[in-house]
């Protein structure tokens, strides 16, 4: 599983419950490692939030879904928002969806096309309709 330290933000390998490199408890399959991911969303830097969407996409928890749309509806960076359409395909929640049509017409090109994308695997069919 993807995982960073939500202290130093050093990638996680294997499953250890300790950071090689600061020495901070990480128990990644807990909810307060969850909560401190989604704290970091607030990062001003813009790799982090994207790295973040990434973790909370493999995690797959619906939880973390109304976090990535409010990212996708506000977040700055373009990258950040690919992120975390990427994040809410992969939990397939298909609740996201009228989020993500309203994303596909308004934002930036490229930002639109991975948005479709996420549509159509959302199983939203006539999304890529025009
Ligand atoms: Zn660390």
């Amino acid at each position: 599983m993807l995982a960073y330290c939500p202290n130093c933000w050093a990638e996680i390998t294997g499953t250890p419950t300790i950071c090689r490199k600061c020495g901070t408890g990480v128990d990644v399959y807990s909810h307060e490692y969850e909560h401190r991911l989604i704290a970091l969303l607030g990062s001003s830097d813009a790799t982090k939030r994207a790295q973040i969407c990434l973790v909370l996409g493999e995690r797959e928890k619906r939880s973390s879904v109304s976090h990535l749309l409010a990212l996708i509806a506000t977040d700055p960076d373009p990258l950040v928002r690919v992120a975390a359409l990427r994040a809410l395909s992969q939990i397939g929640d298909i609740s996201v969806v009228p989020a993500i049509a309203k994303i596909a017409v308004t934002d930036s090109p490229p930002v639109r096309s991975i948005a479709k994308q996420v549509l159509s695997s959302l199983g939203a069919h006539g999304a890529k309709r025009r």
